[in-house]
Order: structure tokens, then sequence, then C-alpha cells
């Protein structure tokens, strides 16, 4: 047994009852099969095969409105309700909020009078990190097929970085080191305040509701253009070496999230890896893999601390999926 749960019924993680999901024409829909069942379910009449872990993931067709998606196992059928908001009609007073939106997502939450880089010629115990693990609470961020939270995996890696870090010999403050809600703009104010060398949120992705789960897999590390790009590249490039051939790697991206978006402290945001996918959970819920996960994290952050990371070649791709946190 893998996850040391006993699912005993049929679980469908997503989408759930009740859900309202934005104007899409397809979602995903991921869940667990009981362990007993074995072989293959069907969702919406389609056969589909069940991973070893017992997880599985489907991707249908929905329409505007209502929807119900019936997932078959055995003699045991689960029917999820759910809706389907109507596509927006483009209107000049759409375009005209669509802007707004964006000013007001352009707009600092903190006064950025100087630029901060790297901490030149501070020894680690001379240096505090803040590690931020997404999440926690009542936020529980994106489910898993066997519906583990990723609030939880986000935790237990930063921990893992945490503990390679102080290693090293680094100072390390967490923005929660229990299952507690802090709100979003209240997660770098201590780093801010406090002016800390670096500020990192951990986050484990999930892929928006029209994509298919099962080709959605990757690592990639999200900074702000504003920003200093070098600890975030640094980050990317420890965790892409340490996964070469496991996990594909998108590098750095730029997304303007409320947690990236100083210039006084260095900050990024990691996306260790999709737990959405089948193959993407049993890697989350590895002991040993989140291990390593929080070592590659630590080693990055000091080759930025100790310099030996240079400057991206060129502009960093935009990620348009991802434009808040
Ligand atoms: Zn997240």
């Amino acid at each position: 047994m893998l996850f040391n749960v006993v699912i005993a019924a049929l679980t469908v993680a997503f989408p759930k009852e009740g859900a309202r999901l934005p104007a899409v024409d397809s979602c995903y829909v991921i869940g667990a099969a009981p362990e007993a069942a074995g072989g293959a379910i069907s969702v919406q009449g389609k056969s589909v095969s069940v991973y070893r872990t017992g997880a599985w993931s489907a991707f249908v067709p929905v329409v505007e409105g209502s929807n119900t998606i019936s997932v078959v196992c055995g003699a045991e059928t689960n029917l999820v309700g759910f809706s389907v908001a109507a596509k927006p009609k483009k209107t000049a007073a759409g375009a005209e909020e669509a802007s707004a939106k964006s000013a007001r997502r352009e707009k600092l939450p903190y006064a950025a009078p100087s630029f901060q880089g790297r901490p030149i010629g501070k020894a680690p115990f001379e240096i505090v990190i803040a590690l931020d693990p997404g999440h926690g609470g009542k936020d529980t961020g994106a489910l898993s097929p066997h519906g583990f939270p990723e609030k939880d995996a986000n935790l237990r890696t930063a921990r893992e970085t945490k503990k390679a870090l102080e290693k090293l010999g680094y100072n390390v403050v967490m923005t929660r080191d229990d299952d507690t809600f802090v709100e979003l703009y209240d997660r770098p104010k201590a780093a801010h305040s406090s002016r800390y060398d670096a500020f990192v949120s951990i986050h484990h992705n999930a892929p928006p509701v029209d994509r298919d789960p099962a080709l959605v897999r990757y690592g990639s590390v999200y900074v702000w253009d504003g920003a200093d790009q070098l600890l975030a590249r640094a980050v990317a490039d420890a965790l892409a070496k340490e996964f070469d051939g496991e996990l594909p790697s998108k590098g750095v991206l730029s997304a303007n999230f409320a947690v990236t978006r100083s210039t006084q402290v260095p900050s990024c945001l990691v996306e260790v890896d999709f737990i959405t996918s089948p193959q993407g959970e049993e890697a989350v819920w590895n002991a040993v893999r989140r291990r390593r996960t929080g070592k590659a994290i630590a080693r990055g952050i000091d080759a930025w601390v100790k310099g030996a990371v240079s400057a991206p070649a060129g502009n960093i791709s935009k990620n348009k999926e991802k434009q808040q946190k």
C-alpha cells in the first residue's frame, strides 16, 4: 500500500460535486479507485486505465450550464454534478474591466525604492532565507487524484528545504510551520520589514481546468520581470539537474504573483511538480523524493548566494496561464 490510506470507495477529487467551472469546452477529471477494484474504470462511458497507486485521470467535453459526469468502477457508479460558466461576450465594457484588472495587478503591494540583489560578502550564518509553504488551513491548494491537498506537500517540502539550508549554515524563517491559513499579502511581510535576504515560495502545480492532466507535468520557477532573476535561475537550475530524466523542467517563467512582485527582497515561487497527474502524485508523496527536492532548492539558493550562477540569456518566457497568486 503506497499512501497508507485505503480507499474504500471510488473517489473523484476533481471536479467536486457542485463545483462552478469557468467557461471551458472540456475539463479534467481525476480520482482514485478502491484498492479492491483493480483494472479499469470508465468515465462518461470511456474506459480509463488505473495507475498502480489507484489514481486515474480523464479529460471530457463539457457544456455551458449544468453537467453531470458519470464514473463507473465495477458495480459502483459515482455521479458528479457541476456547472460551467457562460462564455463572456466581447464588449467594450468587458475590455475596459479587463484592463482595469490588469492595472490593479501591476500595483506593487510594497514600496520598492531600492533594488536588492544577492547578499554579497555575507556568510551563511548572517543570511536569513524566508520559506513560504503555499496555501494552508482552509485553503487546500490543488488536490491530487487521491484527494491529498497541495498545502501538505508544500509544507513537507519546505521543511526538507529548511533542514538542508540549516545544514549549510543559513538561518531560515517559515511563513507557516503548521496547517494554518496565512493571507497572501501577509506572507512576504516579515521578509520585507526585516529585510531578509531571500523569499522562496513553495508550491505544487495543477493545470487549468481545460487541460488534460495526463499531458501536463513539469517543474518550473516563477519570478517577476521587474525583480532579481538570478535567484530563480539558480533554484531552477539545481532542480532541473537533480531531476534530469525524471521530470521535464520549464526553467524560469515570468509571473506577476503577490509573493514574487518584490524588488526589495529577491523572491521566487517554485512549482515543484504537478500533483494532478497519477505519476506526479506518486512522486510528490514520496518522502525520499521530497528530501531530494528540498536539498536541490537549498543547493540552488546556496549557489546564488555564492555568485555561482550566470545571468539568464534573453527574456524569460511569459506564462499566460498563471497571472495571479
Ligand atoms: Zn499552489
